[in-house]
């Protein structure tokens, strides 16, 4: 995977991120959701499975009741077709048809009914006849035999809703002779229904195949004998076959009903079992709505956590691409820059090294990479720079300028300047220094030249006039500390000038430096200074010298100078080359008074006095203090 590859995919992943997150609440949800739907599917089926056991026995129970009315109506018709409806026969049947209907419950009543329509085994008189009811102009009008289930009907006895089942009988000759009428109370069922009972605002209804309600629980009174012909269950095509689930919302009642039917296979009945939805899903409902309020505050929860890591992740990458364009610009200038950037850590290691330490020290980065910062550093030099370092590392000071000179990998020895900065932790705490160093041996040297120049004199290589003035004052101030002496010789060429009128100017140079060498030649001791005081003029610094010690020295000079072999015709008697001395001595120390320009005149005067004399020769002017008044006074 390439770079660009890697960052593009790292730009992605807050979006990721949220997509995850997303998606992982929406699953929640939607398994959620599904798992609640799927409870409330089983709660439905587990309802319909219910009034389906319901419907099917109940419909049992009326078949049943039906056929046990039938058995005693078939008994009663062979009776009457074999014994007629003469009254003794009659009044038989009467008591026998009480006794049976007494030992029967669910018998509502049991009847004989003539070919007019008239009730003969009636307990009491009863006025009308029978001879307009459905089930009496069925038998009238049809031959057939069977049982036959009539509508729910009012009782004439006693005014209750009743179920007919009746079959015809015949005379000897086949005519229709008159009916024999079992009956059930709506009453009854409704009763036996009770037991049923299974809450949840339930129903069982039975209805005649028409549409008519025969009994029904509860509130049988309420809807017996009422049609419910143009509900679905009795027009929907799909809604009639033998048995079935049916949801339906109630005519009767106006509620959401979950059902199952039953049609009986031998009687014009259909039972229906239901019960009421929204009661049947309540518990459901309730469980499902606070589970679900769990979920989405989890949800919820998910949601917040997922924005904010999202939100970090954000923040995270921003400052991480801030950080890759800080870097870029940092090594753009620590790698572009001819100067040695270094990190150095608390262990006093390089932690890095810009490329450029090739050229600043000779190694590769990576060599020095893990290598004691202060390796290098010429031991005259290293205690500087460490006490500069220690300060830095406890904090107590934040940068530092410092010179110093480091071994090169080939070229020996470099003068090295730092500009050295603490790099501190978020918390404040110094965790290092970088330090930015360049390469300043040219400069250096450049430095010294320099300084070599405005102290020497560049016809002889002596001092010049500038440094003998500095190393005078400087030997003065230690002389008066040490309480030691300090003597100077004052040295003039003598007859110079003419030496230059016959030589000419060249060689009065040369003579110059052969003169000054001669002197440099005569300096023993380290503290010793000759200088080119001015022209053919020359001055000797003798530090911790007496008068005598600067006389003996003074005069060695003056042999040889003359020694030297410098022919100088025209100066008389030598011939040669000399020079005239005057020579001072003192003790800083005990003069107090007197200061470096006593010492430098008291020499002069020595000198001139030398001159006066006749020259090639040596004068000393005695200790200052007791010399000036005499000089004074000349
Ligand atoms: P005396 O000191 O013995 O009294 O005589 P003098 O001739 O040396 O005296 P003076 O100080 O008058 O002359 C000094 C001469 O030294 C003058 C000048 O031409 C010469 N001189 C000074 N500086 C230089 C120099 O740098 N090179 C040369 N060639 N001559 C110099
Ligand atoms: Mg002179
Ligand atoms: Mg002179």
């Amino acid at each position: 995977m390439n770079v660009a590859t890697q960052r593009a995919g790292w730009s992605r992943l807050p979006l990721r991120a949220a997509a995850f997150v997303v998606l992982t609440c929406v699953t929640i949800l939607g398994v959620s959701g599904w798992r609640e739907w799927a409870a409330r599917d089983a709660v439905l089926k587990g309802a319909e499975t219910e009034m389906a056991n319901v419907a099917r026995s109940l419909t049992q129970h009326a078949e049943d009741s039906l056929d046990l009315l039938d058995s005693g109506v078939v008994g009663t018709v062979s009776r009457l077709e074999m014994d007629g409806t003469d009254s003794a026969t009659i009044t038989k049947l009467r008591n026998l048809l009480e006794v049976r209907k007494k030992a029967m419950q669910r018998v509502h009543s049991l009847a004989v009914i003539d070919d007019q329509g008239n009730w003969l085994t009636s307990p009491g008189t009863i006025a009308s006849t029978l001879s307009d009811d459905a089930f009496f102009r069925y038998h009238q009008l049809s031959p057939k035999r069977e049982a036959y289930v009539g509508r729910p009907v009012k009782s004439l006895l006693d005014g209750e809703w009743v179920v007919t089942l009746s079959r015809r009988f015949n005379k000897p000759d086949g005519s229709f002779a008159g009916v024999m009428l079992a009956t059930i109370s709506s009453r009854y069922l409704s009763h036996f229904y009770e037991q049923f009972e299974i809450g949840r605002n339930s129903s069982v209804s039975l209805m005649y195949g028409d549409g008519t309600i025969i009994a029904r629980n509860p509130n049988n009174e309420k809807f017996v004998g009422r049609s419910v012909a143009d509900t679905s269950l009795f027009r929907d095509a799909s809604l009639q076959g033998p048995s079935g689930t049916y949801h339906f919302k109630s005519s009767l009642d106006g509620v959401e009903r979950v059902s199952f039917f039953k049609r009986s296979g031998r009687y014009p009945l259909v039972l229906l079992a239901t019960v009421d939805k929204d009661e049947l899903l309540a518990p459901w409902r309730a469980a499902a709505i606070s589970r679900m309020l769990f979920v989405l505050a989890l949800v919820m929860l998910i949601a917040i956590i997922g924005a904010v890591l999202v939100r970090h992740l954000q923040r995270g990458q921003r400052m991480a691409a801030a950080l890759v364009e800080k870097e870029a610009h940092f090594r753009l200038l620590a790698e572009g820059s001819s100067d040695m950037v270094t990190r150095i850590g608390l262990d006093e290691r390089l932690r890095y090294v810009s490329p450029s330490s090739v050229r600043v020290v000779g190694w590769r980065a990576a060599q020095l990479i893990g290598t004691p910062a202060l390796a290098g550093i010429h031991a005259e030099d290293l205690p500087q720079v460490r006490a500069i370092v220690d300060a830095m590392k406890r904090g107590e000071t934040e940068e530092a300028r410092v010179t110093y000179r480091n071994t090169h990998r080939k070229n020996g020895e470099v003068w090295l300047e730092s500009n050295m900065r603490v790099t501190r932790k978020d918390n404040g705490l110094v965790d290092g220094v970088v330090a930015i160093s360049r390469d300043i041996t040219e400069q250096k040297k450049l430095e010294t030249r320099l300084e070599t120049l405005a102290i020497e004199d560049s016809l002889t290589g002596l001092a010049n006039r500038r440094g003998f003035d500095e190393r005078l004052r400087e030997e003065w101030a230690r002389a008066y500390r040490e309480r030691s002496s300090l003597a100077l010789l004052m040295i003039d060429v003598d007859h110079f000038k003419s030496y230059n009128d016959e030589y000419g100017h060249p060689a009065g140079d040369a003579c110059l430096r052969v003169v000054a060498q001669t002197i440099a030649a005569e300096m023993h001791r380290a503290g010793d200074q000759a200088a080119r005081y001015g022209g053919e003029e020359f001055a000797v610094l003798l530090p911790n010298t007496d008068a005598a010690g600067c006389a003996r020295i003074g005069e060695r000079l003056r042999k040889a100078i003359r020694e030297a072999g410098l022919v100088h015709s025209t100066n008389r008697p030598s011939g040669c080359v000399t020079a005239s001395f005057g020579g001072a001595a003192c003790r800083p120390a005990l003069e107090r008074t007197a200061g470096v320009g006593t010492l430098v005149e008291a020499a002069d005067q020595a000198l001139y006095a030398a001159k006066d004399a006749g020259r090639d020769r040596l004068m000393m002017a005695g200790e200052v203090a007791r010399l000036l008044p005499k000089a004074s006074g000349q």
